[in-house]
């Protein structure tokens, strides 16, 4: 039979435990009903301390419980911050944990297995799940620190740093799998005259709405990055030119479309996008540049336009 348990360890009251618990001497968390020795509990902590990813700090966290344990899977799940890392391949008896200190979430953790989990197990598990209290808390202010650098804060997408990192990966996977690569330039038309004629908060509004149009039209896998001022770069990989072109022209249609208003009133946003496919042994630059000459010709052509190269 299928066996789920679930619990909240809140690190602050879990410290007591854990204090005790160590006191106490033993050999592994499946040999007995004692917890893990501090010997354990010191090796997991010093082997945690070599890495802010947590993906890393969480392979090391398992691989190190299947030494003491037998233990099939490890899922950490954090919803708002929209992580999720997967470890080995869950098995039909389950544990879980969910992870707070100081009031903050620290995400949930899921221990599978294909035997049922003993009472002295679990309590081993908990016990050692305090080495992980601060690796795992260092790991997501670090997770979180790299996002703002990488996060345009107003419209939430990516920033031209993003955008460099993407286009090097993406580039790789385009050599490798010998795909498509295509780059669009967008850019909103008269965006000047939005900001003069209804205010720069309103401008701000734009930005933003612009942002959730175009990411109505993308898939998961897209990125969309602001570049600056008005501009944005959307990068689609495995995508030829023709589809890049209807994307183009489906972003574009959208921002046209936008009930954008102000007091009931609604004003006109349109935005001229520029399409290119990269070349062999093109680099980031060389497809930026191409493609924003398309988005100059789709301006010079009279915006509200999508113009892809020959
Ligand atoms: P075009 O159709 O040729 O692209 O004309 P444009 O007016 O859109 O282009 P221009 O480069 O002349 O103006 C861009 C404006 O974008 C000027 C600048 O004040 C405004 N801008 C840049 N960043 C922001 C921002 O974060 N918020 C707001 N509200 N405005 C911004
Ligand atoms: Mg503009
Ligand atoms: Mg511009």
């Amino acid at each position: 039979m299928n066996s789920i348990s679930g619990n909240t360890i809140d690190f602050d009251s879990a410290k007591l435990k854990i204090k005790s618990a160590s006191s106490r001497a033993s050999k592994s968390v499946d040999s007995s009903a004692s917890p893990p020795t501090t010997q354990l509990h010191q090796s997991l902590s010093q082997l945690l301390q070599t890495s802010l990813e947590l993906d890393k700090v969480l392979g090391l966290f398992f691989a190190t419980l299947q030494q003491a344990m037998e233990l099939d899977s490890l899922e950490y799940r954090h919803e708002t911050k929209q992580m999720q890392f997967d470890f080995g391949k869950p098995a039909l008896h389950r544990c879980s944990y969910r992870l707070t200190h100081l009031g903050d979430f620290l995400g949930e953790l899921r221990f599978s297995r294909s035997k049922r989990f003993t009472e002295a197990q679990l309590k081993g598990l908990e016990s050692l799940l305090g080495s992980l209290l601060y690796p795992l808390r260092n790991a997501l202010l670090y997770h979180e620190a790299i996002a703002c650098a990488l996060n345009d804060p107003l419209t939430g997408c990516g920033n031209r740093l993003a955008m460099d990192q993407a286009l090097d990966r993406e580039i790789k996977h385009a050599i490798r799998k010998q795909s498509d690569l295509c780059m669009l330039v967008i850019d909103i038309d008269h965006f000047k005259t939005i900001n003069d004629t209804y205010g720069h908060a309103f401008g701000d509004e734009a930005l933003k709405a612009t942002v959730s149009a175009c990411k109505s039209c993308l898939r998961a896998v897209d990125g969309l990055f602001r570049l600056g001022g008005e501009e944005f770069v959307v990068v689609l990989s495995d995508t030829n030119l023709t589809d890049a072109r209807m994307v183009a022209e489906r972003i574009r249609n959208a921002i046209a479309e936008m009930q954008f208003e102000l007091d009931g009133q609604s004003i006109p946003l349109t935005v001229s996008i520029g399409v290119a496919r990269r070349r062999s042994d093109e680099s980031q630059k060389g497809l930026y540049e191409r493609c924003d000459q398309q988005m100059y010709k789709a301006k010079r052509a009279g915006r509200n336009q999508v113009i892809a190269e020959s």
